[in-house]
Order: structure tokens, then C-alpha cells, then sequence
């Protein structure tokens, strides 16, 4: 008996399974299971596919907050000088 994949032989690995006409051992299942992972882990987060991660977005967030936070600022410092004069 050997992996249909690797064709490593049921001595050399510690578990095969049986399926209709084929054999897959625990080590072909590690990669399958690896490569399953990266592609979900793709499909739940779609933005690192066009180069954008969560953290690209925050950190463009916390720029434009920064920005509006300045502008509040100079608004304010104008008012209370206006009304002051
Ligand atoms: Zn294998």
C-alpha cells in the first residue's frame, strides 16, 4: 500500500486513509491542509490580494482623522480669536 500522492509506502508514514481507489497519508494531508488554509484565509481577506492589508486601511483612517483633527483646531483658534477681539 502506498500514497497515491507522495507514493511514500504505509511503512515510511504514520497514518494512510483509503478512499474509492486511492490512498493519502498524513504528511500529503499536512500540505493539502496548509494550502487549504492560505486559500481561505485569501478568501476571507480579498484586499492583501490587491496589496492593501487591514493595516494599510487603518492607517490611512487614523491620516485622514489626523487631518480633520487639525482642521478642527485651526477652526476653533479662529473662532475663540474672533470672539475675543
Ligand atoms: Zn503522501
Amino acid at each position: 500500500m502506498i500514497c497515491s500522492f507522495c507514493s511514500k509506502h504505509r511503512q515510511e508514514v504514520a497514518v494512510l486513509i483509503a478512499g474509492p481507489g486511492v490512498l493519502i497519508c498524513n504528511e500529503c494531508i499536512s500540505v493539502c491542509f496548509v494550502e487549504m488554509s492560505k486559500v481561505m484565509l485569501r478568501k476571507t481577506e480579498p484586499e492583501k490580494a490587491c496589496g492593501i492589508t487591514r493595516a494599510d486601511r487603518l492607517d490611512s483612517r487614523v491620516g485622514e482623522l489626523q487631518a480633520e483633527n487639525t482642521e478642527l483646531r485651526l477652526e476653533i483658534e479662529h473662532l475663540l480669536a474672533e470672539r475675543n477681539e
